[in-house]
């Protein structure tokens, strides 16, 4: 009842379309919704997420939920993730995902879930970790455990535009750890970010989790750039 109240004052409208939302809806309406361009790339082991790390580091599966384009719904979705104060997207949308891989039998491959962490200065400055919300929703869903307090970020990274690839990776290397590192030992590790543009975050913290002894790592994100 206080829900509805407050809607009519505050009325909610889709982030996509701007119809205004029925109750069952939050954020997108069903139409948009079901519109997000899905990649569908958990059916395809050659996909262009497992190309970004070919000669990089071993992923066994990579995937992205949806397209990101500039202007599209599924950036208006992730900048509200990120920037709106509602981390509950990201649970909406690992709820979704991980219901889509439950449906396809994926559950039984991981063993469990680790998010891309934030710098902590930035998450004082978010309140969140975008990315442990999406690893919680799918984590849910999977009935895996999810771990946002292994991998640990030390440096805000600064990509400098005169640093090379390598230094570049070297940098981002420094600055992920992995601590209580007994929990992600010998397992099958499936590592989860907002959105995959090159993929050296995510190489990085592979890294970072294959040397304290991750046996296999997979790699799930919300969105990937072309
Ligand atoms: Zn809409």
């Amino acid at each position: 009842m206080f829900r509805d109240f407050i809607s009519l004052i505050f009325p909610n409208y889709c982030l996509a379309c701007q119809t205004l939302l029925v109750k069952s809806e939050r954020w997108l309406c069903t139409g948009c919704l079901v519109d997000l361009p899905q990649t569908n790339y958990h059916t395809e082991v050659n996909n262009p997420v497992a190309q970004k790390f070919y000669g990089r580091i071993p992923i066994t599966y990579a995937m992205a939920m949806y397209k990101f384009r500039i202007g599209s719904s599924v950036q208006r979705l992730v900048h509200q993730l990120k920037y709106g104060n509602t981390p509950e997207i990201g649970e909406m949308l690992g709820n979704l995902y991980g219901e889509q891989l439950r449906s396809e039998e994926w559950d039984y491959k991981f063993d469990c879930i680790v998010p891309v962490p934030l710098h902590p200065q930035r998450l004082r400055e978010r309140g969140y970790n975008q990315s442990d919300y999406f690893a919680k929703g799918m984590a849910s869903v999977l009935a895996i455990s999810w771990y946002s307090d292994c991998l640990k970020r030390t440096k805000n990274t600064v990509t400098q535009t005169h640093q090379n690839k390598m230094e570049r990776l070297d940098n981002l290397m420094d600055a992920f750890y992995v601590v209580n590192s007994s929990i992600i030992q010998n397992k099958h590790v499936l590592l989860v970010d907002d959105v995959i543009t090159t993929g050296s975050t995510l190489e990085a913290c592979a890294l970072s989790l294959l040397a304290a002894g991750t046996k296999q790592i997979s790699i799930a994100t919300i969105a990937v750039t072309d």
